[in-house]
């Protein structure tokens, strides 16, 4: 990049939203496209990410003979959200996710042809991709590549060029680049503590306990540039945390079906195998202090058993924290509780011993009759607590993946003011907006599937907007 350079289309960041607006673009006629990347690689947090995409009406589902539509998603996605996000902006998403995965496909991103369940939709839409993450950015990339989209990398956009009140380019430093538009891609705020307390204060609570198990790009640049152009922020308090229990930074999305799960009372308040975009808002809702527990038989079960729900992951997935290798060395120093009576184990929990006592011996009838009429967990996760030693650990929402309050926009993309109207010129889309991703998270795929998507999207309304205006 020199001091000062011109060209229609300038995209900041180089994630998966900003690869496919670069991408939309480029398709639309667009060919004066520069990405701008803060970092020494190109990616960011979709790179490490598991690649898993989500999107109703796809080739891949039609393939298996699925039955599904844009329309179903985006009715099951308002109501798992109970309404609490920008309807118009979530039905374009819900309307071009599946013809997204398409079209990722078409550019050669590698879908293992799998499908699987991301969280509770009542069929299959969400794709795996070889390579995971990086197998999606890579392809991309390639892409840009041959289509000599230049991207430039380690040069971190500080501010929004605005002239009248329309954005007209981006600096970085000394440096200036001049565009029709600019599409802000720059992804979640992870990365950023201060940012954390102040737009997600549930992930900041969490203390000690909180890592960020995403990218160092994502700082948040986005709040920057939106006090700049004076842009709307909205998804105040939203993301997905998941549990761990402190032992090591260790992502497990899953806890084993067959745990147990209490709150501070002594009491179960879900079914622990519950697709795991719920953990966030349930476990907020008990003040982010709960316990795992189990039993010696639970612990040192040999056999094959359904860990997860079907056919989410299958039994596939080892569990990382609750195995004999981990647990032995977590109580020998401290970090677990172990106990040979329940009413023991209660009192170093510090939870009342009648109800610890009360809800494990409710919970193994539960098991004896092969029904939970508690939580309606699945009979065969149902195994009783009931062998010696027990054990309990700690565990709250501390893992943070992704963030989802960032700059408001309209179905179209473009970034809407404090006022209510679009920022002529300014362009957004992935996680570094929010009113997509609500208080639940939909399951595996629906960030990637939101930033792909919308990212796509806010390419092709920049790319239309510089071909209709000539800025
Ligand atoms: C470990 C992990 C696993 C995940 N797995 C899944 C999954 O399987 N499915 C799913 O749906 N979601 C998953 N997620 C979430 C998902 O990966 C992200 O939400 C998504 O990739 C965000 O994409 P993005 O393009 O919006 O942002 P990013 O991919 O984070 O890209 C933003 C880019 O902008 C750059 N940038 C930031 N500020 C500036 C600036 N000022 N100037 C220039 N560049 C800047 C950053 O360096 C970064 O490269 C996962 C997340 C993590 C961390």
């Amino acid at each position: 990049m020199s001091d000062s350079i011109e060209v229609d289309l300038a995209i900041v960041g180089s994630g998966i939203a900003g690869l496919c607006a670069a991408l939309a673009a480029w398709d639309a006629g667009c060919r004066s496209i520069l990405v701008i990347e803060s970092e020494g690689v190109v990616g960011g947090s979709s790179r490490l990410s598991g690649g898993i995409l989500m999107g109703a009406g796809t080739r891949l589902q039609r393939a298996k003979g699925i039955e599904d539509s844009p329309d179903d998603m985006f009715h099951e996605y308002m109501a798992w959200n109970a309404w609490r996000l920008d309807a118009a902006v979530v039905r374009r998403f819900c309307d071009e996710a599946g013809r997204t995965v398409d079209w990722l496909q078409d550019l050669g991103v590698p879908f293992t042809g799998d499908l699987i369940l991301g969280g509770d939709e009542p069929q299959p839409r969400c794709y795996p991709v070889a390579g995971s993450g990086q197998g999606v950015i890579d392809a991309l990339h390639a892409r840009c590549r041959e289509r000599e989209i230049d991207i430039a990398l380690g040069k971190r956009v500080d501010h929004l060029l605005m002239e009248n009140g329309r954005v007209v380019g981006v600096r970085v430093g000394d440096e200036e680049v001049r565009a029709g538009s600019v599409v802000i891609t720059t992804g979640g705020f992870g990365a950023n503590r201060e940012r954390l307390a102040k737009h997600y204060p549930s992930a900041a609570a969490t203390g000690d306990w909180a890592w960020y198990i995403g990218a160092d790009g994502a700082r948040g640049d986005a709040f920057e540039f939106a006090a700049q152009a004076d842009a709307q922020i909205t998804g105040h308090d939203r993301g997905l945390r998941l549990l761990h229990p402190n032992f090591w930074q260790m992502v497990e999305a899953y806890q084993p079906a067959w745990v147990v799960v209490v709150n501070a009372d002594g009491r179960r308040f879900y079914d622990e195998a519950a697709p795991y975009g719920i953990v966030d808002d349930v476990h907020r809702w008990q003040g982010d202090r709960a316990f795992v527990m189990f039993d010696d038989a639970q612990l040192r079960f040999e056999g094959e058993r359904a860990q997860y729900k079907d056919p989410v992951m299958g039994a596939r997935i080892k569990t990382p924290n609750w195995t004999p290798e981990v647990v032995d060395p977590q109580v020998a120093a401290g970090a677990m509780y172990r106990a040979d009576t329940i009413a023991e184990l209660a009192r170093a929990m510090g939870v009342p011993e009648a109800n610890l006592v009360a809800t494990v011996e409710r919970y193994n009838q539960f098991c004896a009759d092969g029904e939970d009429r508690e939580f309606a967990k699945a009979a065969k996760f149902l195994q009783p607590i009931a062998v010696a030693p027990f054990y309990a650990a700690l565990v709250k929402p501390a893992t943070i993946c992704l963030t989802s309050c960032g700059l408001r926009i309209d179905p179209d993309g473009r970034v809407l003011s404090n006022t209510g109207g679009v920022i002529p010129g300014l362009f957004a889309g992935g996680e570094c907006t929010g009113g997509v991703l609500g208080d639940r998270y939909m399951g595996s795929g629906n960030s990637l599937g939101n930033s792909a998507t919308m990212g796509r999207n806010a390419g092709l309304s920049a790319a239309t907007s510089v071909a209709r205006t000539g800025r």
